[in-house]
């Protein structure tokens, strides 16, 4: 077996400026590293030592897809963004007051995350569909590296009034025993995985618990397969959190780990292979849902590649998300249109069991929107979509139609096709 010499205690991420160094040591590139330093001003960057030694293909940077996952680049922002902040670098005060203009810009919380799903009893927790609910742990605001296209960035750039977080478990046992038609809880970040095993047992230990017997599954969000292997596959940490896995098992629960997984090389090392089955040997089940992004992974072999790969691991392919509208949505984003293309092409080329994916999905603020496919109707062209998930559940499954817009990127871009189509579009 090709072993990849990891040891056990976590080596530091690259941040700052041993990053911008980093880029600059595996590119020989001076613009490069210039370019990142000017665009990580404005949104975080983390690469894993991992990432960094084993992920990313340097001599191909940089349209090398993990390059373009990870590492800042310039066509990340507008050009005039880019200019803006470059030429504010030496002037700290003007350097800030522009960073703050310019992130109001980017849509920090886009799908109402912050007014609408927060349960008004304690934040931490987004209860937005009846049977789910999502807890997202104080010590989990964080990811072993970032993905460029984060959503969540800004819960990375350590501005208070834009984090959803928790403290400990216990507002999220008394949340559950006040909502008993809560039979999922997923725990997410950021990234659980971040947390040492001892912290993420206290928020799973209360809900093996006979008071909480209301919850069947639990799911663990990460992408530590592709960004810290290690946390999985070797060491005491490891030891503990499979130990963990398998206890949440024998109480009878469905245990998901929920792994965002972008592009097939994040599957191909063998420390990564290890992480899954011995994931799979606790009795867990692994599932995938990535965005699909533009420059990382919008082609359609890269999926049909990836879901097969999954099958063959023993991961389900579960969603294909579209990148929601913050952040680098101008560069990341494609038309509607392209994504529902790129994933029948990708679905058509595996057999049933890779087509377990679900999408292209939108999470917007009324629900989860998948986009079936185009209609040729005698009144013109339409878009077919459904809701998989919504706030109003009676919504869900209902094919209903929007104009035909090849240019739309998102929900916000879809208008009705018909007045029989309104009432799914009404804000809610
Ligand atoms: C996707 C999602 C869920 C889980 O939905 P499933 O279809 O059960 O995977 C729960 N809450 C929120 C806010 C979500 O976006
Ligand atoms: S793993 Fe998820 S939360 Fe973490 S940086 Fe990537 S997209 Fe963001």
């Amino acid at each position: 077996m090709n072993m990849i010499a990891v040891s056990n205690a976590p080596q530091p991420p690259y941040v700052g400026t041993r990053l911008i160094d980093l880029i600059h040591r595996n590119t020989g590139s001076n613009e490069l590293a210039h370019n990142a330093r000017v665009v990580s001003q404005l949104l975080p960057f983390k690469v894993s030592q991992y990432a960094a030694n084993y992920l990313i293909d340097w001599k191909q940077a940089p349209n090398d897809p993990l390059f373009r996952l990870l590492i800042p680049h310039k066509e990340m922002l507008l050009e005039e963004d880019f200019y803006f902040i470059e030429q504010a670098l030496d002037d700290k005060p003007l350097l800030q007051s522009r960073i703050t203009q310019l992130r109001q810009k980017l849509n920090p919380h886009p799908g109402g995350q912050l007014n609408l799903n927060v349960p008004n009893e304690s934040a931490g927790m987004q209860h937005k569909y009846r049977e789910t609910l999502l807890v997202f742990p104080k010590q989990s605001q964080t990811c072993h590296a970032y993905c460029s296209y984060c959503f969540r960035w800004p819960q990375f750039i350590g501005d208070k009034t834009l984090q959803i977080a928790m403290n400990a478990p216990q507002a999220m046992v008394e949340y559950l025993k006040r909502h008993p038609e809560v039979t999922d809880v997923l725990i997410t970040g950021g990234d659980p995985l971040v947390m040492k095993t001892d912290k993420l047992k206290a928020y799973i230990e209360p809900l093996l618990s006979p008071e909480l017997e209301q919850v069947k599954t639990i799911r663990i969000g990460t992408k530590a397969l592709a960004f810290q292997p290690e946390r999985i596959a070797f060491g005491t940490e490891a030891d503990q959190l499979l130990d963990l896995s398998e206890k949440i098992v024998k109480k009878g629960k469905h245990l998901a780990y929920m792994l965002h997984c972008s592009h097939p090389r994040e599957l191909e090392a063998d420390i990564a292979q290890m992480a899954i089955s011995r994931l799979l040997g606790t009795g867990a089940q692994l599932r995938s849902q990535a965005p699909i992004i533009k420059h990382i992974n919008d082609q359609s072999d890269i999926w049909a590649n990836l879901w097969q790969k999954q099958v063959n691991l023993g991961i389900h392919p579960y969603y294909m998300f579209i990148e929601r509208d913050t952040g680098a949505h101008h560069y990341f984003s494609l038309p509607l249109i392209k994504a529902y293309d790129v994933y029948r092409e990708a679905y058509i080329q595996g057999s049933g069991l890779c087509r377990t994916a679900r999408g292209p999905v939108m999470s917007a603020t009324p629900g989860k929107v998948q986009i079936d496919g185009v209609l040729t109707l005698p009144q013109g062209k339409a878009l077919s979509l459904r809701y998989l998930q919504a706030r109003e559940p009676q919504k869900v499954g209902i094919p209903f139609l929007a104009k035909w817009n090849p240019e739309a990127r998102w929900w916000s871009d879809l208008t009705p096709y018909s007045e029989a189509d309104k009432p799914f579009f009404e804000a809610q």
